[in-house]
């Protein structure tokens, strides 16, 4: 396989389930449902970034590393799972927060601390602007730590989802079931470069959305930019091929930004409740209740055919509902 020269470390259980949806259909008149269930890797409470990990800290593991760094917002599921997979291995974990320390821990945060991370606060840098300059103190210790970026988004990182691609075509293969369109959250961009270097090196039909979660209008080219870039990038890594790709290989939804990261409104509530309530199924407030917002608004509009099949990828993220009261 594409990555079989690459070291992996076993964090989750895959592959993870793929549901069908008939309740929410119905409630929309809409087209086929299906949805991947990310939010079941099983890593402390699971959630996507556990694929980009089994890559990041098999990497940490080889290059003998004795902790790992990483960032995030102060409810990231990316730091929560990185805690995990470094509990898991015997690694050190720190992680770089934005924000100051609540009074209170709650949602991903409680279980940062649960799981023994040691926690920085970094006030309004809440992705990764201070990792370089604490990783060089913890050099200055005698510590060698592994630095995973911002959402677990580089090329290896996002070679987990090259992976979760793969995976997928094989269960749609044991299920005789072929798909039109897979619609994702999509913020630090591993997740929808992994699956897009997936569909190409498969040469899958599949429409793949993106639904953009958080602005990148602080940084310096457009989020598109940037995915072309880092699946670029990890074509490179897999050594498949000199093959670049371009902005435009990218569809990116950017009208369910809302008021902001993290902002829950209507959108976001009234996803993650008719989710609920149609089908038993937990959705997050601040990424898949957003992403799903955004499918449902398509969906209203009348952008797939009835006959379509859709797949929602569930990315995870519940712990954040604690945080979030309705
Ligand atoms: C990180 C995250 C995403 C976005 O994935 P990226 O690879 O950062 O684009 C989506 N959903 C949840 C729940 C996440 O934690």
């Amino acid at each position: 396989m594409l990555f079989r020269h690459l070291p992996r470390q076993t964090l989750g259980f895959f592959p993870t389930p793929i549901v069908e949806l008939p309740r929410l259909s119905e409630s929309l008149g809409g087209p086929r449902i299906l949805m991947k269930r990310d939010d079941q890797t099983g890593l402390a409470l699971g959630g996507n970034k556990t694929r980009k990990l089994e890559f990041l800290i098999a990497d940490a593991l080889h290059q003998n590393c004795d902790c790992v760094i990483t960032a995030g917002a102060a409810q990231s599921n990316h730091c929560r799972q990185t805690a995990a997979a470094a509990a898991m291995v015997g690694l050190d974990c720190h992680l770089v927060l934005g924000g100051t320390p609540p009074e209170q821990a709650n949602g991903n945060l409680l279980l940062d601390e649960l799981l023994g991370a040691q926690i920085h606060w970094t006030g309004a840098d809440r992705k990764g602007e201070q990792i370089g300059a604490i990783a060089a103190q913890l050099r200055a210790q005698g510590k060698y730590p592994y630095v995973i970026p911002y959402g677990g988004s580089n090329a290896l990182g996002a070679i987990g989802f090259v992976a979760a691609m793969v995976e997928l075509q094989q269960q749609l293969r044991e299920m005789d079931q072929s798909l039109d369109v897979i619609v994702f959250a999509s913020s630090s961009g591993g997740t929808q470069a992994g699956l897009t270097v997936g569909k190409a090196l498969m040469e899958m039909a599949v429409e793949l959305i993106g639904i953009q979660i958080d602005k990148t209008e602080d940084r310096q080219s457009s989020y598109p930019e940037q995915l072309a870039e880092l699946a670029s990038s990890t074509l490179q890594t897999l050594e498949e091929s000199e093959c670049q790709f371009q902005p435009a290989d990218f569809q990116v939804e950017t009208a369910y930004l809302g008021a902001g990261y993290s902002i829950v409104g209507e959108l976001e509530l009234s996803a993650v409740t008719l989710v609920a309530q149609t089908e038993g199924i937990l959705l997050d407030p601040v990424y898949t209740g957003r992403a799903m917002g955004g499918l449902l608004d398509l969906i209203r509009q009348g952008r797939f055919q009835p006959q379509q099949t859709i797949l929602f990828w569930h990315t995870g993220g519940q712990p954040a509902l604690f945080k979030f009261v309705l």
